[in-house]
């Protein structure tokens, strides 16, 4: 096993570009290590891969706000917005999920740009950074010149754990607008209501972009609910979960698992909408 330690980002992507550039993923980048060590010491067959470790390079730090905007440097950590007064009221499902994810040792390490880049439907930073219409900022290096492109969080997800996002390329940063929030709700369901992994998990926010309604661990992909969501900007008459049971199906594919079934996650999806949306829709009753 190889570590790699750059200190500069335009290091880092020449080292990407050196290794990764074929398409292959043969150096890892690393952030907090909160998903990539979860089975060390067990398994540590799977470990034995080139790490590239991102934490001393100091341009992916940082939380900037700006007056139309939020970025989130790649290494920018839950606790960092758990700590971030402008944060709980601006923008504050950020806060509430990130206060859900482990516990203080995974909120200090953890970082978003690692919850995106992991792949996983149940991630909770996700859901919540797509329903603020997050952009993630990727960069690359290619012949020495660098590249920059940014992605819609909404339609970086390919399929389970595929992304739009090449091996030779870094997650630089996430951009999230600044904007009025009219409506907003972030719920996660788990086994107790601390250190869990999600079995449903959504979060929903009304502004002048129109609905936002993101969910979790129902599909192989973090996901966007647009049959949901057309339903709310047509405000059809609501009067009960199963009023919304049709919409919910068309929107997600989840599994049975482990966890818990996909029957149970179809009715618990519809019954955390309609009991989050009461409050604040008049189509509903
Ligand atoms: C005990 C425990 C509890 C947890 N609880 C939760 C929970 O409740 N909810 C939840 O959502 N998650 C949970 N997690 C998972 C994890 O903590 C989060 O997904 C975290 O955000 C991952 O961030 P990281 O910086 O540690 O990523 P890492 O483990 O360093 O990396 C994760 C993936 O992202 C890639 N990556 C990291 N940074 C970049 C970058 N800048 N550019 C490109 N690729 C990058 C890595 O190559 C890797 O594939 C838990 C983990 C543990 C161990």
């Amino acid at each position: 096993m190889a570590l790699f330690l750059p200190s500069t980002l335009s290091e880092a992507c020449e080292l990407l570009a050196a290794h990764n550039g074929d398409g292959e993923s043969a150096l890892v980048p690393i952030a907090g290590g909160t998903d990539l060590y979860t089975h060390w010491p067990q398994r540590p067959s799977e470990h034995e891969r080139d790490y590239l470790d991102l934490s001393a390079i100091e341009e992916l730090r940082g939380v900037v706000w700006r007056k139309d905007s939020l970025t989130l440097g790649a290494l920018a950590t839950y606790w960092e917005l758990i700590q971030d007064r402008t944060c709980w009221s601006a923008l504050p499902m950020l806060v509430q999920a990130a206060r859900q994810i482990g516990a203080v040792q995974i909120q200090t390490r953890g970082t978003w740009a690692g919850n995106i880049a992991n792949g996983s439907p149940a991630a909770d930073g996700v859901p919540v950074l797509m329903a603020y219409d997050a952009v993630v900022e990727l960069i690359s290096t290619k012949e020495g010149k660098e590249e920059r492109e940014e992605v819609a969080l909404a339609d970086f997800y390919l399929g389970y754990k595929q992304m739009r996002m090449r091996p030779d390329q870094l997650i630089r940063s996430i951009r999230l607008p600044r904007r009025p929030i009219l409506f907003q709700r972030f719920e996660k369901v788990g086994s107790r209501s601390a250190q869990a992994i999600t079995k449903v998990g959504v979060a929903i926010a009304r502004s002048a972009a129109g609905w936002r309604v993101v969910a979790n661990s129902v599909a192989p992909t973090v996901c966007r609910c647009r049959t949901v969501e057309a339903l709310l900007e047509e405000k059809v008459p609501v009067r009960s979960p199963a009023d919304l049971a049709a919409a919910v199906d068309q929107d997600i594919a989840p599994i049975d698992d482990i966890r818990s079934t996909a029957r149970y996650r179809r009715q618990v999806l519809a019954r955390l909408l309609y009991f989050a949306l009461r409050e604040s829709c008049p189509a509903f009753e």
